[in-house]
């Protein structure tokens, strides 16, 4: 029979491996709980038509990327490839725009796209995002942004850097990407064929473009000058510039980058991404930016609600982490009664403690007392018969070998003060 193993592109997470992510996941937690954003959490597949409608047609994600499959009743189902789509969906499944503003939301989860796997690539990877409706000032791209910044600190994060860019709004993009089809309508042999294909379809993306021909000829001029100015309105341009003066303010480093467009249809004003120098072509730990028009687009009735987010890669921010050390047992229960030892592991579990036990109530007291060892126990319970027949338990501190006999009334108590100590230690 051939071994079976996870689909390509897909990892098992594993012990000890796993403690990083609960660990990462925590401090994520509690800096969302800080900025009153609340958990979501939407279905792993949609209707396949909001991705198409939400993310875009001519995005890199739609056209070759989508985990597409038909349900049982015959509808076309996508197993979601970003969240943002889903959230804005259940934000007008609900009536959310009724919700006191801003409606700010988080994510952790994962998403799915069928990519070539590689370094800091997978096909199931997972993502924690946040999602900030019905306030369209240049103070909320900030805090967006502010806040993304500041969970990469608190992860202990380094050597990070944040490039913003201002897209302006739709009949801005219009007018750009007119201008940036007439610049490179002569050259169009010279670039590769998927900027060919961009030129018709997407030409912003065409300045996203990874190869290195397509990268120099938009360095050259004049097409490099047209690309660095702003052709947004005075109303975006006043919104870029006071994003920048409060990341000023609050001493967040950042380059403007004119070149950074996001593979999303979706964006308005501003958009950033968060790379790290640590990782290797695939260096882009955040990206994010403001996305007005999409609520709308997505059937949230008649009037735009405003709204700016991001999305982190969990993967590649936890490669740039060091594991933590291994968490050990506080408590090992060791007796020849298996009613006894359960009563204890349950007993000093409930009280707080790490505890563990032999469930297979078949090995010698000696041999349990070396899986504690082995387990790196702090201290073993001894439960033999002597103790049970006198109400009395054996605390055995596994580091010196030293022993007391103590009433089993005394125990947890005692427990309590020994692990204290060792605890701020492990
Ligand atoms: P890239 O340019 O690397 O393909 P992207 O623009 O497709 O990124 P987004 O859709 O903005 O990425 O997703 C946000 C973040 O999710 C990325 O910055 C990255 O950290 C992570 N990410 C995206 N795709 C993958 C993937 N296939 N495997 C692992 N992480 C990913
Ligand atoms: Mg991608």
């Amino acid at each position: 029979m051939t071994k079976l193993s996870a689909p390509k592109g897909t990892h098992d997470l594993l012990p000890p491996d796993i403690a990083l992510w609960q660990w990462a996941e925590a401090v994520m937690r509690d800096s969302f709980a800080r900025a009153n954003v609340h958990e979501i959490r939407t279905p792993l597949f949609e209707a396949t038509e909001l991705f198409k409608r939400g993310v875009g047609e001519t995005t890199d994600i739609v056209n070759k990327e989508m985990y597409t499959f038909e349900d049982g009743g015959q509808r076309s189902m996508t197993l979601r490839p970003e969240n943002t789509a889903s959230v804005v969906r259940a934000y007008n499944q609900h009536g959310m725009d009724r919700w006191p503003k801003p409606v700010k939301l988080y994510y952790m989860g994962p998403m799915f796209r069928y990519e070539r796997p590689q370094q800091g690539r997978q096909r199931q990877f997972h993502q924690v995002g946040l999602e900030v409706f019905g306030v369209d000032t240049a103070a909320s791209d900030a805090e967006s942004i502010l806040l993304a910044w500041q969970l990469l600190q608190a992860l202990g994060l380094k050597d990070l850097t944040l490039k913003i860019n201002n897209m302006g709004m739709p009949e801005d993009r219009h007018r750009f990407r007119q201008g940036l089809r007439d610049h490179l309508k002569d050259q169009l042999g010279a670039l590769c064929s998927d900027c060919q294909a961009r030129y018709e379809t997407n030409p912003l993306r065409m300045l996203d473009c990874k190869n290195p021909d397509c990268q120099a000829m938009y360095q050259k001029e004049p097409i490099h000058t047209y690309i660095r100015t702003d052709f947004s309105s005075p109303d975006a341009q006043a919104h870029f510039a006071e994003v920048l003066a409060l990341l000023d303010a609050m001493a967040v480093p950042y380059t403007r980058d004119p070149m950074l467009v996001r593979g999303l249809d979706y964006y308005t004003k501003t958009v950033f991404e968060i790379t790290s120098d640590n990782l290797g072509a695939q260096s882009a730990v955040c990206g994010g930016g403001r996305y007005n028009g999409l609520v709308k687009q997505l059937g949230g009735g008649n009037n735009d609600v405003p709204a700016t987010g991001w999305a982190m890669g969990m993967e590649r921010l936890l490669s740039l982490l060091e594991p933590p050390k291994p968490q050990g047992l506080d408590v090992y229960v060791v007796s020849d009664d298996i009613p006894t030892a359960l009563q204890w592991v349950t007993q000093t579990r409930q009280a707080g403690f790490r505890a563990d036990w032999d469930p297979t109530g078949r090995k010698a007291l000696g041999k349990q007392l070396a899986q504690a060892d082995k387990l790196g126990a702090c201290v073993a319970l001894l439960l033999g018969e002597s103790e049970r027949n006198s109400g009395q338990v054996i605390v055995k501190h596994l580091a010196s070998g030293e022993q007391e006999t103590l009433a089993a009334g005394e125990v947890l108590a005692r427990l309590g003060q020994v692990l204290h100590h060792t605890r701020v230690c492990l």
